[in-house]
Formats: structure tokens, sequence, C-alpha cells
């Protein structure tokens, strides 16, 4: 029988929002936190728990099929896997930073400094692409606390909420690119693998769609009915059903996440009364 094989962290800060994920797909995966391998029961799906870093290779040279690893990874292991999804949650930023009391002019501050970090092949391509030499400081782990301990004058490390930097006396100067979990495949799997791979991306696929929107059902008035019909434009278009009351209407879509209270806004401003907004489990296009 044909299955797939993907890496998930054994443990750190995709971990969690991983088997989340995989949970919401409905695909029962027995307690792997504690096991190196663990076979889901209800979908043709093997998880591998391995080291974030050793993630990209193992995913490259065949060991596994598919992988949830940061952005951030995948460029510094400079490995050539196709990008099948974009998974949005652990979001972070690939940044120098340096110390609050320096005066950062700009990348050419960087002129001839040490910079510590624990991406190395991210750091030196971006120095190289802006033609700066600078004294690269690899160290694998706690990058902030070179600076202050004279080991380097800045550092390029990941940042989320930055406060790391601040506990540190750093600051964010320079970002070099925004990085959130993907779902990354080996290029060239078989054919069989690939329809499996189709339909687990399907499934996030409807997952994260319908974290992004909510279902609403609303009241509206007969003469405001085109108006709130173009504001809750839904999949295809709303369902619109005559209440009993003469002249009024029950709408039923979907509105998206991001722009919620807005939208509820411009509903109440339209005219809409009675608006109740439900989660959706899955929303599949
Ligand atoms: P923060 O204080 O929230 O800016 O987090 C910074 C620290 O957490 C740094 O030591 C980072 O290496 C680590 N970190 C934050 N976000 C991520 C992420 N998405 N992936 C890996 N490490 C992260």
């Amino acid at each position: 029988m044909t299955r797939l094989k993907i890496a998930i962290q054994k443990s750190g800060r995709l971990l969690d929002d991983s088997l989340a994920l995989l949970k919401e797909c409905d695909i029962s995966i027995n307690n792997g936190k504690e096991q190196l391998m663990a076979r889901a029961s209800n979908f043709p799906l093997e998880t591998l728990y391995l080291r974030n870093s050793d993630i990209p290779h193992y995913v490259e040279d065949g060991v596994v099929d598919l992988a949830i690893i940061g952005k951030n990874t995948v460029i510094e292991k400079q490995v050539n896997l196709v990008e099948l999804l974009d998974l949005g949650f652990s979001a972070c930023r690939v940044s120098i930073a340096a110390p609050r009391s320096v005066e950062f002019t700009g990348v050419e501050w960087l002129r001839g400094k040490r910079v510590a970090t624990s991406y190395p092949n991210t750091l030196r391509a971006f120095l190289s692409r802006e033609g700066i030499d600078a004294e690269i400081h690899v160290i694998s782990g706690s990058v902030e606390i070179a600076p202050g301990i004279g080991l380097s004058d800045a550092i390029c490390d990941v940042v989320s909420s930055g406060s790391t930097l601040v506990k540190n006396g750093l600051e964010e100067v320079l970002p070099l690119f925004s990085s959130t979990a993907l779902l990354v495949a080996r290029p060239g799997l078989p054919v069989e693998k690939q329809e499996l791979v189709g339909r687990l991306v399907d499934r996030v696929k409807s997952v994260l769609a319908a974290r992004d929107n909510k279902y609403i059902l609303l009241n509206a008035p007969g003469d405001k009915l085109d108006e709130i019909c173009r504001l809750l434009p839904g999949m295809r278009s709303p369902t619109v059903t005559p209440l009993r009351q003469e002249g009024w209407y029950s709408l039923h879509s979907v509105v998206n996440e991001k722009h919620f209270w807005e939208s509820i806004d411009r509903l109440k401003a339209a005219g809409a009364e009675g608006i109740l907004v439900i989660p959706i489990e899955k929303m599949i296009m």
C-alpha cells in the first residue's frame, strides 16, 4: 500500500501547530510526540518526528516525501523543495539586529563588522548580494547574547515578537525576509504519491480556508437587500430566503475573518439586523 511520509519537528515552535493541523484534517495519529514515527489510522500517512535542522535534507534525499517546516529553515539549508502551501503559522522574520546604543545607518554599517548568527548561509547570501564584507560568527543558539558578551557587533536571527531582542539591549534594524510554516514536498514524487499529496493538500486547504472565514446569517429589509448582498459575495453568491414577515429576508453567506469587524460595521450601517456568526469547520471549494 502506498503511504506518504511527512516530517514534522520533534520539538520546537512548529510542533503543536503542525499536530493541530493534521488533527483538524481528521488525520488520527497515535500520540506521536514520544515516538520517532507514527502511522495515521485513517489516512495513508506516516509522521516522522525529526530535528528541525535535519528536515530539509531528509525531504531532499527522499527519506520523507513531505514536511512541515519554516521558510527560514528551507532558505538557510538551500535545498530544492516544492512549496505546496503556506500554512500561515509560526510567523517570524529573519533580521539583522544591533545594540540600541549604536547608530545604524543602513546596510553599509555592516561593512567590516562581526555578525553572529545561526543562519550563516542566509547571512552570507545577503551580504554578498549587497557587496558587504563582514565577519560571520556561527553559533547554534542564544545568538542574542553575542553582542553583550563582546563576541559580535550585530546578529542575524529569527525575530517574532521582538521581546528577546529588547531583553538583550538589541534592536531589529534590517529585516531580510518574512517566514511562516510551509508544507513542502520532494520534487519528482511518483504519480501514486502525487495523488495522495493532492488529497492531503485539499484537506489542508479546506481547514485553512475555514479558519479564515465565518458563516454569517442576518435579516435584511427588501429595499436594502442588493446593497447587503454586494457586501457579502460569499463563495458564489449569498443564499436569500424570505422571512414570514412581509418585506424581510434571511441572508446566509461567509465573511472573511481578517476584515470581520469592518464588514459587520458596514452591514449594520446598510440595514442588516439579527446578525449571527458561526465558525466553519471545513470550507471545500
Ligand atoms: P521573540 O522574542 O518572540 O522575538 O522570539 C525570538 C526568539 O525565538 C529567538 O531566539 C528565535 O530564534 C526564536 N523564534 C521566534 N520565532 C521563531 C520561529 N518562527 N521559528 C524558530 N525560532 C523562532
